[in-house]
């Protein structure tokens, strides 16, 4: 899209102006060049004249499309101009002409060295020699070149912006890219610790917190301590363990035991993965209480289809066969009425959930008391 064609102005379309045909009818636009004052200049169809140029009368008022339109009648009024026109010449000609007219104000000076120190000057010497270089030299040239120097400086104002903005976009990709690649590593509360001195009031995801349980249970205790040492970021042990407490530890199949487990099978040979159910029952005094931080009470039987107050506690427990451990899976209060036939469908659902996980129950072992057997 083409600039405006007014000296000086440097108004276009992607600046946000709006930029005007010129008119058709031969003297209505003879009309726009005269006012333009460009000598020498002609406009040809594809000149255009911006906005600025026309005062508020020259618009259609009260367009129900709201469009800034101009009036059939409209004559651009406002504009900049030089008081002698000047055919415009080529960069390299105005470029010896800057400097020339430079040089001439310099000498100018240098010829009443007095200028340079206005407070030397008297009222009177002081309007004596202006009135002279008024007389001698018309100010427009003058303005002129202030005129040429400052744009120069925009442009090299501008330059440095543009080179500027380049940078920061350089800068702003290299650092989107380094962070692409660190959050193939890292989580995003484990970049935010790399970026802190003091860990206090951190909260690490849950997923974090199974990563590490991961690396915790791979390279064992001295491992990881080793790798907080080398300031990997990574949860302490003691928020490990604290999170392992919290786990929730209703009665019935614990699911979110299992979900930790799983990170512990992963790390496990394929023989260590062989373990057996066992079941144990406890005794326990039968007796009820409130329970603060669930609001249950507790001490009724829990078991399915079952009623009235525990005596007894049954707890589902996964042993290795060739690796020493064990976990329980699940627990039940029971008392000695219970009907052993309900539990059968708990160790089934144990055993789908330890084959889930990757584990291989081989076995199920009990102390033939009667409920056991009638399971
Ligand atoms: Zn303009």
């Amino acid at each position: 899209m083409p600039g405006c064609c007014a000296f000086g102005c440097t108004n276009r379309c992607s600046k946000g102006f709006k930029l005007y045909r010129f008119p058709t009818d031969p003297q209505r636009r003879k009309l726009w060049e005269v006012k333009i004052s460009r000598v020498g200049w002609k406009a040809s169809n594809s000149s255009r004249l911006c906005e600025v140029h026309f005062d508020r009368h020259q618009f259609e008022s009260g367009r129900a499309d709201q469009k800034r339109k101009l009036k059939n009648s409209a004559v651009p009024t406002i504009f900049c101009h030089r008081s002698i026109l000047k055919t415009r010449k080529s960069p390299k000609k105005r470029q010896t002409e800057v400097t020339n007219n430079l040089n001439k104000h310099t000498s100018h000076l240098k010829d009443h060295s007095y200028a340079s120190n206005p407070s030397q000057r008297s009222s009177s010497e002081d309007s004596a020699s202006t009135e002279d270089e008024e007389t001698a030299t018309p100010s427009t040239p003058k303005l002129q070149v202030q005129l040429q120097t400052q744009m120069k400086q925009i442009k090299k104002f501008r330059d440095a912006l543009r080179k500027t903005r380049k940078r920061y976009r350089a800068i702003v990709k290299a650092k989107t890219k380094q962070n692409a690649k660190f959050s193939r590593i890292f989580a995003k509360d484990q970049l935010e610790s790399l970026s802190r001195v003091n860990m206090k009031g951190l909260k690490w995801s849950s997923y974090t917190v199974k990563k590490a349980l991961q690396l915790r249970f791979a390279c064992g205790s001295s491992g990881y301590k080793l790798l907080l040492q080398q300031h990997y970021p990574l949860p302490s042990e003691r928020t490990l363990q604290r999170r392992m407490e919290s786990v929730l530890f209703e009665r019935g199949i614990l699911r979110e035991v299992f979900d930790y487990m799983q990170l512990k099978v992963k790390e496990m040979k394929e023989e260590e993965r062989f373990c057996c159910i066992t079941l144990d029952e406890m005794s326990l005094t039968s007796k009820y209480e409130f329970d603060p931080s669930s609001g249950d009470i507790l001490g009724n039987v829990t078991g399915p289809r079952h009623s009235g107050n525990a005596d007894h506690a049954l707890v589902f427990m996964l042993g290795g066969i060739t690796s020493r451990w064990k976990q329980t899976v699940a627990y039940h209060f029971t008392s000695s009425s219970t009907d052993g036939s309900v539990f059968h469908n708990i160790v089934l659902d144990i055993i789908q959930r330890a084959s889930n996980i990757g584990l291989h129950v081989v076995a199920v072992t009990n102390d033939m008391g009667s409920a056991n057997r009638a399971m």
